[in-house]
């Protein structure tokens, strides 16, 4: 069982139940459907197969929405595409009807004129084209072609350190929470924030709403997140180091650094952290990748990361199915060459001298001793399994909830495995639960296996108990 987790987006390649159910079958473990790209007829249908398969297969795949945000693309042009010549003038209008060729363009953002100042940099297509605002008209922006090149329906838009004079939750965004919200989607992964006061606005949003279920993902994407990043770090649930747009707002070769670095924050933290875009791009079109993808997997995982993503890949790429594979299997050669004591050192140095923690230590390191199979443990809130697989043990961590929402939720933290059970009622029927639970894993006799919980079991956020089986 691989402990690195993998987050799938979904899009026109992956939508077939066929393919759905071979990714999940495969090791996805969460479907990403982003909100830039996806209507809610989308949404729903791709969601409500998953909990088909889920429900044949016996997962748990989580769903992750994620929010356009104040992301800008480009609107149409006349044949779908346009050629921008380097040193020509060109014109940028809000009106969302005009269609754009060589000479003009409009744009998603319908307050784009106002909001952009002359002597800014605007950059086009992932990065490729690169615009200089000259001076605004009444109701466009002049600008000269710096960087010139081709240019597609919806690509998207980058107004380089950018500030916008508009709330971080636009319109489409609130209705998109909504969504989210009644579909019982697991985790919102919020686009471009600029700052923590961005997330803790998304979670009073979620207050306002009565959802206690979306777990807040802050995607890392433009300098002013990265100048934040501590603030951010401690006020969401996770991090995604989103290389695609960071890589054109920043200096590309910027952004390895900064991802060596939000990883390691988000452990010491106690934080999940996702590297995203481009990990396994070359597969878009061929059904191999190159061996600088396979490094690039490879080293995020040992450097720490509790999940890597796939976009291009699973949403337009030729191999969907067959890029997941590939990356399972890199997952699985480079997590028996990870450095665990690493991991162990540094969770506990940041650990807090308390009885969770010294607990959850002492499991991973007998774990570690022993060669433990299997970490089990009942659980009300996650909190237990979460401790665990912070101390990065060397087998997987099985958690046992009745509750749904935990069930879903502990999806994405490395290692862990939740599993459905009914209500917990005395120790003696947990421990025959988890008994019979371990025995569905291949343990052979004498295999050892260790439970780890809170006792009793309406205290949450307690773990106070261990105890070290061995297979009969
Ligand atoms: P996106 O985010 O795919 O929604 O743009 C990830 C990234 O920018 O890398
Ligand atoms: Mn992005």
């Amino acid at each position: 069982m691989k402990k690195t987790k993998v987050i799938a987006t979904i899009g026109p390649a992956s939508k077939d139940e066929n393919v759905l159910k071979a990714l999940i079958s495969n090791g996805m473990d969460i479907a990403r459907i982003n909100m830039t790209h996806s209507d809610y007829q989308f949404a729903e249908d791709i969601i409500k197969k998953i909990r088909k398969i889920d429900k044949e297969l016996n997962k748990n795949t989580g769903i992750l929405i994620d929010l356009k945000g104040p992301d800008i693309i480009v609107n149409t042009f006349e044949g779908g595409t346009a050629y921008f010549n380097t040193g020509d003038k060109i014109r940028i209008y809000d009106d969302p009807c005009l269609v754009g060729d060589s000479t003009k363009f409009s744009v998603s953002y319908n307050n784009f004129v106002r909001d952009v100042k002359t002597n800014t940099t605007i950059k086009l297509n992932d990065g490729l084209i690169e615009l200089l605002v000259l001076e605004k008209g009444v109701d466009y922006l002049l600008c000269e072609v710096k960087v010139g090149g081709f240019i597609e329906d919806h690509k998207g838009v980058n107004v380089i350190n950018r500030k916008l004079n508009v709330p971080f939750l636009s319109k489409k965004d609130k209705e998109d929470i909504l969504f989210a919200d009644r579909i019982e989607a697991d985790f919102l992964a919020l686009s471009f924030v600029s700052n923590y006061e961005d997330v803790l606005e998304v979670y009073d949003h979620l207050i306002d709403i009565k959802n206690d279920r979306l777990a807040i993902i802050a995607k890392i994407e433009n300098e002013s997140a990265v100048e934040d990043l501590d603030n951010i770090i401690s006020n969401s649930d996770g991090i995604m180091i989103a290389r695609g747009d960071l890589g054109v707002e920043l200096p590309m070769e910027r952004v390895p650094g900064i991802q060596k670095k939000i990883i390691n924050k988000c452990h010491m933290e106690g934080k999940f952290s996702i590297v995203a875009t481009e990990m396994m791009s070359s597969m878009e079109n061929t059904n191999r990748p190159t061996r600088a993808e396979v490094s690039d997997v490879a080293n995020a995982i040992l450097d720490g990361i509790d999940v890597v993503m796939l976009s291009g890949e699973t949403t337009v790429g030729k191999y969907p199915v067959e890029t997941l594979e590939t990356m399972v299997k890199i997952i699985e050669q480079t997590e028996k060459e990870v450095d665990y004591y690493k991991f162990i050192d540094q969770a506990m140095r940041t650990e807090n001298e308390d009885i969770t923690g010294t607990i959850a230590y002492s499991v991973v390191m007998s774990a570690d001793k022993m060669k433990a199979k299997l970490i089990m443990t009942p659980t009300m809130t996650g909190y237990t399994a979460k401790k665990i697989s912070r101390f990065r043990p060397s087998c997987p961590i099985i958690a046992l909830s009745p509750d749904e929402k935990t069930i879903k939720n502990l999806n994405i933290y490395y290692g862990v495995y939740p599993i459905l059970i009914s209500k917990i009622t005395t120790f003696d029927k947990i421990l025959e639960k988890i008994n019979e639970v371990a025995k569905s894993y291949d343990l052979v006799k004498d295999d050892k296996y260790i439970i780890t919980g809170g006792y009793p079991f309406n205290d949450v956020k307690k773990t106070n108990f261990m105890k070290i089986e061995e297979m009969r």
